[in-house]
């Protein structure tokens, strides 16, 4: 008897205490977002805050959601699939990692999926479309730009202009997609520097290029823990927060 009731609470301070951290770093961000939005003179709802959840179990999505958090944010399509499986279907997931053509259809089948965010050619947006049914929302669309010219980042070039266009306008005639925007992920190295962040700066002139020659609203999925605040002064209408909400990541086995 004591035994068993030493180990429930045992389990029940360490749930209460990773509540409590969740909501402290949700909050401390909300905060920073809030005050930035002050600061530059944007309203607060122009910035969607998605929490990165990736390695991180359901758990702590779940301690989010009854906060009132929605918008998530996932790498790994499997993991992806468990996750929306059996947290609450109002969850808005945004698919962040790297797409693969033979992955869009599983993706698409998931009924909550909100977003995209790294499309980076007309068939795998086609391949998103085909495998989307009236019963599903209407799903976001993010252009993934290769905004440094890295090796190791996906995306399209980000000087690339008319392919991006003609990408762009491919998605924007799909009835089961919406063009929401660009999403870059940066370099580290601007990341981590003072001043205005080039990639951002090369995201945001393409969007209004875009915008212009297409006549819709072009946003901007930028900024991840290292950077939001930066992303924001610079225009970003998505942030990606991971490690600042959940901590480090658990190293993959
Ligand atoms: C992991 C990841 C994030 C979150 O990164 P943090 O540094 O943990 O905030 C954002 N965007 C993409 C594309 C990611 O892969």
């Amino acid at each position: 008897m004591l035994r068993s009731l030493t180990r429930k609470l045992s389990t029940m301070s360490k749930e209460i205490t990773r509540q409590a951290e969740l909501f402290q770093h949700l909050a401390a961000v909300e905060e920073s977002i809030v005050k930035e939005c002050v600061a530059v003179g944007r309203p607060r709802t122009a910035v969607n805050l998605v929490a990165v959840s990736k390695y991180m179990p359901e758990s702590d999505i779940q301690i989010l959601y009854d906060a009132g958090h929605r918008d998530f944010g996932e790498n790994y399509v499997q993991e992806l699939v468990r996750k929306a499986g059996t947290l609450p279907g109002d969850i808005r997931w945004h698919f962040i990692g790297a797409l693969q053509s033979n992955k869009c259809k599983v993706l698409a089948k998931i009924p909550n999926l909100s977003a995209v965010e790294t499309v980076d050619s007309a068939s795998k947006a086609q391949k998103l479309n085909d495998n989307r049914t009236d019963n599903d929302s209407i799903l976001g669309i993010f252009l993934q730009i290769n905004t440094s010219g890295e090796d190791q980042k996906s995306g399209l070039a980000w000087d690339a202009t008319e392919e991006v266009l003609e990408v762009a306008r491919a998605v924007t005639k799909f009835p089961r997609l919406q063009l929401r925007g660009l999403m870059t992920i940066g370099s580290f190295s601007e990341s981590h520097a003072e001043g205005v962040n080039s990639d951002f700066d090369r995201l945001s002139k393409l969007a209004t290029t875009l915008q212009t020659e297409l006549g819709v609203p072009i946003g901007l999925s930028m900024g991840m823990s290292s950077d939001f605040l930066e992303a924001i002064r610079q225009g970003s209408t998505n942030v990606r927060v991971g490690r600042t909400i959940f901590g480090n990541r658990p190293v993959k086995t």
